[in-house]
């Protein structure tokens, strides 16, 4: 068992630090959010995660799991000080390491003993490095020993819980095997299998894996866009690929493009580090702007469906960028949502729980349903962006009375040609032809 200090409570850095008090350790979770550490406190759970409430109360109450804004003496009392904070894209397309370098610096003003600090945020290559220079620097006393550690996170949104409790791969990259083994130990009783590489390399495994991941998506999208083109269907050819193990059906859904916290600010991240090396990366490049193209095909197929949009009212249906989780950052909504209403569109939305978040992001551009079925009501045509469960099993006939015109245009592909056939709905999606 090991003392740890989560530093960012988000939607890494709690759930990790909630899955590691789980699997035995004492953890504290600080954040500079002082409202978020009292909502924590209090047992309310910021963000929606599957089977993360529960988790946090039963850790809570166990005694090993806790929260505090008093992030000097988290330090003072952990052996290993865990950095979740935020790598958001700076406008340049870099991670901005802002939030890296104060935790750093805090953690130098504040070292009086040894520590193992592991990096779990996202961070361009050689940052483990630059967070050594930055501890050292603050230190008072430059005697103390620690290490920086890199144990790049893979957990998705929506599963994270479960992504964590059984983790595929656990990546350790030290300079001292003394400090790695320590940080794979944290892991042990997870059973996972551990990777043990330099700091650089962790690093690189990090982007590496998601700008795969997200040229697998914006690949199936371009092919998706050449079925339309020839009278192909691309749930046929993803499966026909997909069925190849040398290729693996996960991420062949295509669809509206990739969003979220990660695979937008990561890839762009990525080709800077590559710009900055002197390596034009073509291939990101493209992957990147046929994601950026991907956003606005529903906007196409709406307008040809519909002509001239300006009186129209569409509803939307799914704001988050994917299920299970009400996280809107870099999600597609976010992008077609102001082209349909410059088009001149009115916009109903509704999402089954990202409508508070929804409403920080749009405020009153949009109009606000409750429930799909009072949402589709009286709209001109139906989008849907997020393939949410309730999206999925959608009473076809109500969906028909209820829209003025039965338009549905599909941006994730929920449904079958075969079961919208017949229903009287023209039904659009992507990368198969409409039918109705
Ligand atoms: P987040 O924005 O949800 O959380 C970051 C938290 O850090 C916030 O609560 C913020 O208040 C806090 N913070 C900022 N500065 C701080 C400081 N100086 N001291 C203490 N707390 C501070 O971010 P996230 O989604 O949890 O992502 C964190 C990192 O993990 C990023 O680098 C991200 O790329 C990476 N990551 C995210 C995911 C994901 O699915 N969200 C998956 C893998 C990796």
């Amino acid at each position: 068992m090991r003392t740890i200090a989560m530093i960012g409570t988000g939607y890494v850095g709690l759930v990790n630090g909630t899955c590691l008090a789980h699997i035995g350790h004492s953890v504290q979770c600080c954040d500079t959010n002082a409202d978020k550490i009292e909502w924590l406190q209090q047992g309310r759970i910021p963000i929606y995660e599957p089977g993360l409430e529960a988790m946090v109360a039963e850790n809570v109450a166990a005694g090993r799991l806790s929260f505090t804004s008093d992030m000097a003496s988290a330090i003072e009392q952990s052996d290993l000080l865990f950095i979740a904070v935020g790598t958001p894209m700076a406008p340049t397309g870099a991670a901005d390491l802002g939030y890296i370098q104060s935790v750093a610096e805090f953690i130098g003003r504040h070292l009086t003993a040894y520590k193992t600090i592991v990096i779990k945020s996202t961070v361009p290559v050689g940052t483990g490095r630059m967070v050594d220079s930055w501890i050292r620097a603050n230190m008072q006393n430059p005697q103390i020993p620690f290490d920086v550690v890199s144990n790049p996170e893979f957990l998705r949104e929506g599963s994270a819980v479960a992504d964590f409790m059984k983790m595929e791969r656990c990546i350790v990259g030290a300079i001292r095997p003394e400090a790695a083994q320590l940080v794979a130990d944290c892991f042990e009783p997870l059973n996972t299998k551990t990777y043990f590489t330099t700091p650089e390399s962790a690093e690189m495994i990090k982007y590496a894996a998601n700008a795969f991941l997200a040229t697998k998506i914006s690949f199936i999208n371009a092919i998706a866009n050449l079925c339309e083109r020839y009278g192909a269907d691309v749930e046929d050819v993803a499966e026909g690929i997909g069925s190849d193990s040398r290729i693996g059906s996960a991420f062949l859904r295509a669809g509206i493009g990739y969003g979220g916290s990660c695979f937008p600010k990561d890839t762009h991240a990525l080709n800077w580090m590559a710009d900055q090396a002197g390596y034009n990366f073509g291939l990101l490049k493209e992957v990147i702007q046929t994601n950026e193209e991907q956003k606005y095909v529903l906007l196409k197929k709406l307008v040809q469906a519909l002509g001239d949009l300006r009186g129209t009212t569409i509803a939307v249906l799914g704001l988050s960028f994917k299920p299970n989780t009400d996280d809107l950052r870099d999600a597609p909504s976010l992008a077609l949502i102001p082209a349909l209403i410059a088009a001149g569109a009115s916009v109903r939305v509704y999402d089954p729980v990202a409508m508070s978040e929804a409403r920080k992001w749009f405020g009153s551009d949009v109009n606000y349903g409750i429930g799909v079925y009072q949402t589709i009501a009286g709209c001109d045509a139906c989008l849907i962006l997020t393939e949410w469960r309730e999206f999925i099993t959608l009473d076809l006939e109500q969906v028909r009375q209820l829209l003025k015109r039965p338009i549905v245009v599909d941006g994730r592909n929920c449904y079958s040609l075969a079961s919208m056939s017949g229903h009287g709905i023209e039904y659009h999606s992507i990368g198969r032809t409409a039918v109705s």
